[in-house]
C-alpha cells in the first residue's frame, strides 16, 4: 500500500479501535463482564487530569451483555474509567 494512504488512514481515529487507549466502560450486571463505551479522545486526556464522562442517551443506554447475553439499560452514572 502506498505509505502516504496508509498514513492518513492510521492517523484516522475510526479506522481502528486501539485497544490501549483509555476508555469509557460499562459493567455487566449480571456477570461482570466489561464493554466498551466509547475511547477517551488524546486531546482531552492532556488538557483534563480526570476526563469528563461523554453524553448519553436520554432514558439511558441499552446494552446486550456479549458475555451473558442479560439486557441491561446503563446510565451515565454507570460508566467507569479504563486507563
Ligand atoms: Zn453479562
Amino acid at each position: 500500500m502506498d505509505n502516504a494512504v496508509y498514513l492518513r488512514r492510521a492517523g484516522k481515529r475510526s479506522v481502528k479501535w486501539d485497544r490501549e487507549m483509555p476508555s469509557w466502560v460499562l459493567t455487566c450486571g449480571e456477570c461482570g463482564s466489561k464493554f466498551d463505551y466509547c475511547k477517551i479522545d488524546d486531546a482531552d486526556l492532556q488538557s483534563h487530569f480526570s476526563p469528563t464522562k461523554p453524553d448519553f442517551p436520554l432514558g439511558g443506554f441499552s446494552m446486550r451483555c456479549a458475555n451473558c447475553g442479560s439486557d441491561a439499560i446503563y446510565e451515565r452514572t454507570n460508566l467507569t474509567y479504563r486507563a
